[in-house]
């Protein structure tokens, strides 16, 4: 065990959850293959729900180790992991990023329906923020969503996006308002329907239904088929 874990700010479940996950990852045989990322992406998420690490991602009503979120778990979690394998790291850090949004401020029906499966590894979520002029500068980010009836109609362009095409929830965040980046809103599309335009990292025309939330507007079950 390192030296820091000593520190005040960790506590004794730090300390185990850090020494649990070493002793696992020291006796687990997971694809670890580069070349084949999608496929060990996914056989780490699989491997990681098995070993209930996974539960360091959402909160503990929904599952998780934690009453919230806590971050230093989180940190200790990516650390350990990246140690043994940087596709560990990525798809564990994954689940908590995509699913990050729905936990801090969706309603509580889609952490419901999404929280207890990014736990399991049911549901691959992907954070899909970043345009090719709107990275640091969130208030540059240019894809729109416009209301059309009871739905919203997502159009624009993203780039970067991890675990695009292999993600079952994609958080997508758009332009509502010309207000700068208070005019953004977060959207949670399910990849079922969308998921070739989703393969090319584009959130091109995602429509669905959607019912209004202050933080996170939500798709309704039926929604996010391409257009
Ligand atoms: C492997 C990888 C995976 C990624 N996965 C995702 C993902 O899943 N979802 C997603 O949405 N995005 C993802 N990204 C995108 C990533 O979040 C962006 O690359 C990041 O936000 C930076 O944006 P940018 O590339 O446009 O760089 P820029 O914003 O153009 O920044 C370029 C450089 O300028 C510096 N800089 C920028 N603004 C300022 C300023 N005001 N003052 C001083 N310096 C500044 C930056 O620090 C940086 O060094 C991923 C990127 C990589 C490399």
């Amino acid at each position: 065990m390192t030296s820091e874990l000593n520190w005040p700010f960790f506590d004794e479940e730090h300390r185990a959850f850090v020494a649990g996950l070493a002793r696992w990852l020291a006796e687990i045989d997971v694809l670890d293959d580069e070349r084949n990322a999608d496929a060990s992406s996914r056989a780490w998420v699989r491997a990681l729900a098995a070993g209930g690490w996974l539960r360091a991602c959402v909160p503990g009503v929904y599952g998780g180790l934690r009453a919230g979120l806590d971050v230093r778990t989180l940190c200790l979690a990516r650390e350990t992991l990246a140690y043994r394998s940087a596709l560990a790291d990525f798809a564990f850090a994954m689940q908590g990023l995509g699913s990050g949004a729905v936990s801090l401020f969706g309603s509580s029906e889609l952490q419901r329906r999404y929280l207890p499966m990014v736990a399991n590894g049911r549901c691959v979520p992907a954070f899909a923020l970043s345009e090719r002029e709107a990275g640091s500068d969130v208030s540059a980010l240019a894809t729109r969503a416009r209301r059309d009836g009871e739905s919203y109609v997502i159009d624009g362009e993203k780039t970067w996006i991890s675990n695009a095409g292999i993600a079952d929830l994609y958080v997508v965040f758009a332009r509502t308002a010309d207000t700068g980046v208070h005019g953004l809103t977060a959207f949670a599309v399910d990849a079922a329907r969308g998921r070739d335009r989703c393969r090319s990292a584009r959130a091109s025309a995602l429509h669905g239904e959607s019912r209004l939330h202050p933080r996170l507007r939500s798709l309704s079950r039926e929604a996010a088929a391409a257009l």
